[in-house]
């Protein structure tokens, strides 16, 4: 596999498929195995993070045996995702504390990479750019040869990170989402490959749901010469020339092998990327006139996120991956409360811009997606 440049900032080469480390199999021998088995591939960048439950300490037995010295090993932390101990506030002092510990985890002496784990707002930007705050604490533990490299993950506004990227001297990497299905970091990830910054790419399957072979993506793929929808997304995200690399969560062998395979099979080309956009166009939100995700509709006093509810619908009805919705609707996240908890107050319907009957949709998607 042709490696690409990880940006011209961190002066390292990758592989375009790397390991996420946050599916490992429970069982350490076999996860042991998957990752010794990535590596042997040729999948050299592996982001974990210390809010990845076992992952640091599997992935310390993994890199035993010469396999450290083969891999560019990246961490991350902020306390606005995982709080370790009370003291951790973001400061230069609480950053130095979770690298040390992570360290340990690895039972590695340095770090390829620490990053701040999602900068997703301006107050989070600011906690970890300000004086005494997370970057000068990792610059610190760059300075003692502990960490080499930094950058940053983030779910923020696209609008808002591009204005980060031209403040973001520091950073030798951003990891942002990006999909078939969520294409608006396309511009960011222009501007940071622009700069020199390695674009990393996370949920290049959807976070799973791009793995469903539903009638309507398998029409799609088939179109484009692609053996599944899996194959399809992964060598759409491999075809951005602003990408430099995607993390591919493994719980088994074959998901590497299947993901190595796929990049093997090369970019799409032009015609066929011209094929996938106007598919997209037509299935669009907007197309087929349902929820734009506009957010006009919340608050909801129910605590349902309506907005990530008619994902899931759009998801299932549109294209097909109702699998996928159902698995969804399982986390609290995506939904909130569950859609059955409407209270029929009747204030999402006066607010929503397209007009829709929320309410029924809401009973629709509890009914669909809720059986257990
Ligand atoms: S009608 Fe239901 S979904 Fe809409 S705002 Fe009221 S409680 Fe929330
Ligand atoms: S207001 Fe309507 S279109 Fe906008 S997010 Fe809510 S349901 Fe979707």
């Amino acid at each position: 596999m042709k490696l690409r440049p990880l940006g011209t900032r961190s002066g390292f080469q990758v592989n375009p498929v790397s390991i996420g480390a946050m599916r490992f199999p429970t069982d350490v021998v076999e996860a042991v195995g998957l990752i010794r088995h990535a590596i042997d591939c040729g999948l050299v960048y592996i982001d974990t993070s210390r809010g990845y439950g076992e992952s640091e300490f599997v992935l310390g037995r993994a890199l035993k045996d010469g396999y450290r010295d083969k891999v560019i090993l990246s961490s991350k932390c902020s306390p606005w995702v995982k709080k370790v101990q009370d003291g951790d506030d973001g400061s230069a002092a609480s950053v130095r504390r979770r690298i040390e510990e992570t360290l340990v985890r690895l039972e590695v002496d340095y770090l390829d990479f620490y990053q701040v784990w999602n900068i997703n707002s301006p107050e989070t930007w600011a906690t970890a750019t300000r004086r005494g705050g997370m970057v000068d604490g990792i610059r610190a533990a760059m300075a003692e040869g502990l960490v080499r490299h930094t950058g940053f993950t983030t779910h923020e506004d696209p609008q808002r990170l591009l204005g980060y990227l031209d403040r973001a001297d520091w950073a030798e990497v951003i990891l942002v989402s990006y999909n078939l299905l969520q294409r608006d970091y396309v511009a960011v990830l222009a501007r940071a490959h622009e700069l020199g910054i390695g674009t990393i790419v996370m949920n290049p399957c959807g976070g799973g749901c791009l793995a469903e072979n539903s009638a309507v993506m398998m029409s799609l793929a088939r179109e484009v010469g692609a053996a599944s929808v899996a194959e399809l997304a992964l060598r759409y995200v491999y075809s951005n020339p602003d990408v430099d690399t995607m993390l591919c969560g493994m719980t088994r062998i074959s998901d590497v092998d299947d993901s190595a395979a796929a990049v093997a099979r090369g970019a799409f080309t032009p015609a066929q990327l011209e094929t996938i956009e106007r598919f997209f166009r037509e299935h669009s939100r907007e197309k087929v006139k349902f929820c734009t995700g506009c957010n006009y509709c919340m608050p909801c006093p129910a605590g349902i996120n309506i907005p990530g509810i008619m994902g899931l619908i759009y998801k299932d009805r549109v294209l097909g991956l109702r699998r996928s919705a159902m698995a969804e609707y399982r986390h609290e996240w995506v939904i909130g409360r569950p859609a059955d908890q409407c209270l029929k107050c009747g204030a999402c319907e006066k607010k929503c811009t397209q007009h829709l009957g929320i309410m029924a949709e809401m009973a629709y998607a509890h009914r669909t997606y809720g059986v257990k």
